[in-house]
């Protein structure tokens, strides 16, 4: 057996954390969670915590869900894992299915994976791929600066954040970059506008209409979440989308941050009636329980692969784990819970709660933005607010009050100095009103 103390220990030992400088790590107490119940976390020493960060994004109707949990074990009771490595099993058939029929119209094809990088690296794979079994030799792809798509190699080629991808360039494939659409907007305009967003698609329309050898644009759903919640203009997707068709490349739309509800609606394609060649999928999808991530395509990719077999057109891609049955039995749960529980219904009043709530955090020195989209979002502190000047990087603010928050029973991840909320969906009015009063205390407290 162990105490905690050993415990402790061993994981400042053996364990390496992701995204985590351990040197650090290690001179710091240890939060290690035990059990979870709804929106709370228990740790080993009887500490509740609000999983104000829905554990990554990922969690959508909390912890120890009774119908999730059912779903698991039920499955589990017939068989954890079968290869669906031209075998095929009852979970992985009436999720895909189940996806295509709440996906935008047009999307009729699932290639599972287990992480939301995977399905990136599956849909750049599928896209190179098409226009070659097409006879066209395409390689360039069109990404946006401050784009996150996962940290494998690919799904890295295709970011653009310096900080997470920088390191790693002589590895890459090359891309032609747009400006981040925030960015460039609050630098020109100081705001996002119709102007700005018609700006962002002439120059695309200028890069689409000079080259021949474009594969896809790949850009994220809305908001680019891990660069620190920066929205897009609304109708910059299908704007996007618009001229993709015009110039005929290929559009990858990642919905792994905002895919399940997130946005408000299922999809935020759907917000603007986008249906792209590519949707991937991830942290939601299992309602944060177990890996599990979806590229979602069209017939016309579909069929472009088809051939004989020694005709070597189909797509030489899978993990062991692929469309495992206990990840996809719980993803078809979550998927009755959003009906059953009216999750999206409820979601609304939410989400207006949270903007009214926002507007408070602007009467605070140290707060420099706040950004939203649907049930995201993010409060960027500045050390100056006049100015705009930002907290060294060293300094660690962001996490600063993240740790604050856990005074009060409020667990959150910052991205750098922008204090992330991304609640489970689930949360209610007073456990969000906790959430948001603690984290003004905490900021107040700067
Ligand atoms: C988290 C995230 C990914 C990567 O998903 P993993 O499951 O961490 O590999 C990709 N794209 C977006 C937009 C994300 O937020």
């Amino acid at each position: 057996m162990f105490d905690i103390e050993t415990l402790e220990k061993w994981d400042k030992e053996y364990f390496w954390h992701p995204f985590t400088q351990m040197k650090v790590y290690r001179e710091e107490e240890n939060l290690i969670f035990e059990r979870g119940e709804g929106v709370y976390l228990y740790d080993v020493k009887g500490r509740r915590f609000i999983d104000a960060i829905s554990s990554l994004w990922c969690n959508v109707h909390g912890h120890n869900h009774p119908k999730l949990n059912r779903a698991i074990i039920e499955q589990l009771q017939k068989v954890a894992h079968t290869t669906t490595l031209g075998s095929s099993n009852i979970p992985a058939i009436l999720l895909a299915k189940k996806l295509v029929e709440i996906s935008p119209s047009g999307l009729n094809k699932v290639f599972y994976s287990e992480d939301g990088a995977e399905a990136v690296e599956i849909a750049i794979k599928l896209a190179y791929q098409y226009w070659r079994n097409r006879g066209e030799k395409r390689k360039a792809f069109i990404t946006l600066s401050e784009a996150y798509h996962g940290d494998t190699l690919g799904a890295v080629s295709l970011g653009g954040i310096d900080l997470f991808h920088g390191t790693y360039k002589d590895l890459l494939f090359e891309t032609i970059k747009l400006p981040s659409p925030y960015i460039f907007c609050k630098e020109k305009y100081g705001k996002l506008c119709e102007e700005c967003k018609d700006e962002l698609l002439h120059i695309l329309e200028e890069i689409l209409r000079s080259r021949d050898d474009i594969v896809a644009i790949s850009l994220e759903a809305g908001i680019q979440a891990a660069a620190g919640m920066l929205p897009f203009p609304r109708g910059f997707l299908k704007g996007v989308r618009e001229l993709t068709k015009k110039y005929q490349v290929l559009m990858i739309v990642d919905e792994v941050a905002t895919g399940f509800g997130r946005t408000g609606s299922m999809f935020y394609c759907q917000q603007e009636e986008v249906s792209p060649d590519f949707m991937c999928l991830g942290k939601g999808i299992t309602g944060g329980y177990l890996p599990l991530a979806a590229t979602l395509t069209t017939d016309e990719i579909f069929e472009a692969f088809l051939g004989e077999f020694g005709e070597l057109k189909h797509f030489y891609h899978g993990h062991t784990y692929t469309g495992n049955n206990l990840a996809c039995a719980v993803a078809l749960a979550n998927l009755e819970v959003f009906e059953e529980e009216k999750t999206l219904e409820n979601l609304k009043p939410k989400i207006e709660h949270l903007t009214k709530r926002l507007e408070e955090f602007w009467e605070l020195p140290h707060v420099g933005d706040i950004r939203q989209l649907g049930f995201m979002a993010g409060i960027e502190l500045v050390k100056d607010k006049k100015s705009g000047e930002k907290y060294p990087y060293g300094e660690r603010t962001g996490f600063k009050v993240a740790y604050k928050c856990r005074e009060r029973g409020v667990f959150l991840r910052p991205l750098g100095d922008v204090m992330v909320l991304m609640m489970p969906l689930v949360i209610s009015f007073e456990d969000m009103d906790h959430v948001l009063n603690t984290l003004k205390w905490a900021i107040e407290s700067l």
